[in-house]
C-alpha cells in the first residue's frame, strides 16, 4: 500500500518511509523504484568520468581514508595539465561529463581551479565538482569558470552524529554551502552514508526527507564501509541493502534526479551497481584517473577498479548495463532531459 502511494503521490510521511526501511522483504520496493526510474529517466544510464585528482584533506572525518589523522596514506595531488589531460582521455572515450573529486585540498586556489575548470570546458565537457565546503565567493568563482554541477553529501541529517564524525566541522555551514550551491544555479546534488555507527532508521527517514525538501537534483547515497585506518574501523557490517532501500525511496520520493549507482554498492556486493541499476539508480561513474593514483584514493577499502584502466572501467561497465536491457546516455544528462524528450 504504502508503496504504491510513493509510486503514484511521491510523497511519504516520516513514519511511512520508516515503515519500508523496516519491511522483511524490499522486494516489492526495488520493482516500484525501477519503474519510476523507467517512466521519469527511461533507460539510459549516463556515465560521468570520476577523475579523483587528489587524496589530500585538511579535514578529520573519522569514516574516510582521506583524513589528514591517517599518516597511512601516501598523498598526490595531480597538476592542472594532468587533470586537464585525464578529461580529455574521457572525452576520447565518449564521456559527456567528468566529475572532479579530491579531499578538501587547500593546494587548489580559486585561480588554480578557474584554470582546470576552463580548460575542461573548452573540450565541451560537462563538470561536475565534488570539492567540498567553500565561500560564497568560490562556488561563485567555479561556476562563472563553467562548472555545471555540484556535490555536496549531507552524509547525514542527524546533527549531533555529523559533529561527532566531522569533527571541526558544523552542520550549519554544511546546509550554508548547499544552500549558496543552489543559489548559485549548480545542479545541486546530495547525499549521505547509510550505515554509519550511531545514526538510526528514524534519522535515515530525515535524510530522505531533506533531500526532497531541498530538492536536490542528483542523490548520491552510499554504504558506510569501515576503513581498517580510520577511528570507526571496528564497526565492520554490511549496509549494502540498506543503503539500496535508502536509494529505492529517494528514487519513488524525487522520480526524475540523477541517481548514481555508488561505487560503495559495487564493492559489498557483487554486481552491487547492476542491482542498484536495477532499484532506481540511472547513473555510474566510471573511473577515469590513471590507474597509479587509483589504490591511494581509498575512501574506504576494497573499492572496485583499482587495477582498471580507464578504457577497462569503461568496457566493464558498459557490458553489464547491455545485458540488462539498458541502453548508454548519448547526452550529457541533465535533471528532466527525458521528460522533455517525451514532451
Ligand atoms: N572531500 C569531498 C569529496 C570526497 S569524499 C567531500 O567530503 O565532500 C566523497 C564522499 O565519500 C563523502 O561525501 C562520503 O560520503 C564518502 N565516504 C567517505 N568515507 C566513506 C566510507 N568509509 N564509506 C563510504 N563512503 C565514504
Ligand atoms: Fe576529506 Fe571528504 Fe574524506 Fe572528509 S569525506 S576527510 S572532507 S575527503
Amino acid at each position: 500500500m504504502i508503496i504504491e502511494k510513493a509510486l503514484s503521490m511521491h510523497n511519504l510521511t516520516k513514519a511511512e518511509i520508516i515503515t519500508i526501511l523496516k519491511l522483511d522483504d524490499a522486494a516489492p520496493l526495488f520493482v516500484a523504484a525501477d519503474e519510476a526510474r523507467a517512466r521519469y529517466v527511461g533507460p539510459d544510464v549516463h556515465l560521468r568520468g570520476l577523475i579523483e585528482f587528489s587524496n589530500y584533506c585538511h579535514n578529520n572525518c573519522l569514516y574516510c581514508g582521506l583524513r589528514c589523522g591517517n599518516s597511512k596514506v601516501k598523498r598526490y595531488r595531480m597538476l592542472p595539465v594532468d587533470i586537464i589531460a585525464a578529461a580529455r582521455r574521457a572525452k576520447e572515450l565518449d564521456y559527456k561529463t567528468v566529475v572532479l573529486q579530491s579531499g578538501e585540498d587547500p593546494f587548489y586556489t580559486v585561480d588554480t581551479m578557474v584554470e582546470i575548470i576552463s580548460g575542461i570546458k573548452a573540450l565541451g565537457l560537462a563538470i561536475t565538482l565534488s570539492i567540498g565546503e567553500k565561500t560564497y565567493a568560490e562556488y561563485q568563482a567555479y561556476k562563472a569558470a563553467g562548472a555545471d554541477r555540484y556535490l555536496l553529501r549531507i552524509e547525514t541529517t542527524d546533527k549531533a552524529l555529523y559533529e561527532k564524525l566531522d569533527p571541526g566541522m558544523s552542520f550549519e555551514n554544511r546546509l550554508r554551502c548547499l544552500n549558496d550551491i543552489k543559489a548559485l544555479g549548480f545542479e545541486t546534488g546530495s547525499g549521505m552514508m547509510v550505515g554509519l555507527p550511531g545514526q538510526s532508521i528514524e534519522s535515515m527517514a530525515d535524510d530522505i526527507l531533506f533531500l526532497k525538501k531541498l530538492p536536490v537534483d542528483m542523490a548520491g547515497i552510499g554504504p558506510f564501509i569501515a576503513n581498517p585506518d580510520t577511528p570507526l574501523a571496528q564497526y565492520n557490517k554490511n549496509n549494502f541493502e540498506l543503503a539500496l532501500r535508502v536509494m529505492a525511496i529517494t528514487r519513488l520520493l524525487l522520480p526524475d534526479i540523477n541517481i548514481p549507482a555508488t561505487t560503495a554498492m559495487e564493492t559489498l556486493s557483487p554486481e552491487g551497481r547492476i542491482k542498484a541499476l536495477q532499484s532506481g539508480a540511472n547513473v555510474v561513474m566510471p573511473n577515469v584517473t590513471q590507474t597509479v593514483y587509483r589504490e591511494l584514493y581509498q575512501l574506504y577499502p576494497g573499492k572496485v577498479g583499482i587495477g582498471q584502466t580507464a578504457d577497462t572501467s569503461k568496457s566493464i561497465v558498459e557490458e553489464k548495463i547491455k545485458t540488462i536491457g539498458r541502453t548508454i546516455g548519448k547526452g550529457k544528462g541533465f535533471r528532466g532531459e527525458y521528460l522533455e524528450k517525451l514532451k
